[in-house]
């Protein structure tokens, strides 16, 4: 079996190298022992915010020397800390959650990786994959693709590339954006199940569902205050008996390649490509 402990709580020094650890997303009772284990015994923190990451230690009653860190940051600032990672302990956190999920830090880790440098995750909280969890919706397959675009034609051409991807969508979304957001869903995205997750882990936790326009019409009327993770059903397949395949296919035929048709029938109908473009053969020599 293997471990399923946390490492023993001591006070020796951690072996050298970078440690992404894990932080609560609203409640703080969701910080996990190894995380405040790493916090407790490394060299010093790397986070993207010295106020809210030394809220947080103060909480845990740890003191340690913390190092501003953004995948902004100067060169000069993250080659330091690659060398400091060679002696110390370095710990990166972010405000909240997973570090990394649309939050700094993959310029680092990358880095520290060519360097040849230990790197250690800490998992925990990530809003994500609470929403997800919470929503009800499919999640065998899901996509995350972070926060949508502000400007309106962008975010409805990336609404539209993900038309076709078999799988719960998840975004990041801010209150003051959802109302458009679910009005551009039920635009390009029409028929999916929505969820919004609110609030995850806070006094304040809900969970709607329902279609993008009537979602938009119970955010329009009730402004949503608070963090936010929006969440796309994947497309109903139709129901295509072996007729309604054939006559996809046909009509796709009369215009596209084979693999193009095959390709095509399978994305409507979720039947299988291969056996799609074997029937197409047939169907050209027929
Ligand atoms: N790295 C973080 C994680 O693991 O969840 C996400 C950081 S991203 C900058 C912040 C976004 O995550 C928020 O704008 C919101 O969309 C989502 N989020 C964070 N905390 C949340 C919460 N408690 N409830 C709902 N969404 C949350």
């Amino acid at each position: 079996m293997s471990s399923t402990s946390p490492e023993p709580a001591t006070n020796e020094s951690l072996p050298a190298g970078l440690y992404i650890v894990a932080t609560p997303i609203g409640n703080l009772g969701d910080i996990t022992l190894r995380a405040i284990d790493v916090l407790k015994r490394c060299d010093r923190v790397a986070c993207e915010d010295t106020r809210v990451t030394g809220k947080l230690l103060k909480h845990l009653g740890i003191s340690k020397p913390l190092q501003r860190y953004d995948d902004h940051a100067l060169d000069s600032v993250r080659d330091r800390l690659i060398a400091q990672m060679r002696s110390e302990a370095i710990t990166l956190v972010s405000d909240a959650g997973t570090p990394l999920v649309s939050d700094p830090g993959y310029d680092l880790v990358r880095l520290a990786r060519e360097a040849g440098v230990s790197v250690t995750t800490i998992p925990g909280a990530c809003a994500a994959i609470a929403g997800l969890t919470l929503s009800g919706l499919p999640n065998d397959r899901f996509l995350f693709a972070g926060f949508l675009p502000v400007k309106e034609k962008a975010r409805g051409e990336a609404l539209a590339e993900l038309a076709g991807v078999q799988a719960t969508l998840v975004f990041y979304e801010s209150g003051p954006r959802l109302v458009k957001s679910l009005t551009a869903i039920g635009e390009v995205l029409p028929g999916r199940e929505v969820a919004v997750a609110r609030e995850l882990t806070k006094l304040h936790e809900e969970c709607r569902t329902g279609s993008a326009g009537d979602l938009a019409a119970h955010y329009t009327a009730h402004p949503p205050k608070g963090e936010i993770v929006l969440l796309v059903g994947p497309p109903a397949h139709v129901e295509a008996s072996a007729e309604d395949a054939d006559g996809m296919l046909r009509e796709a035929l009369a215009t596209m390649k084979t693999s193009q048709a095959a390709a095509h029938v399978a994305k409507a109908t979720g039947l299988d490509r291969k056996q799609l473009y074997a029937r197409a053969m047939e169907l050209k020599d027929q």
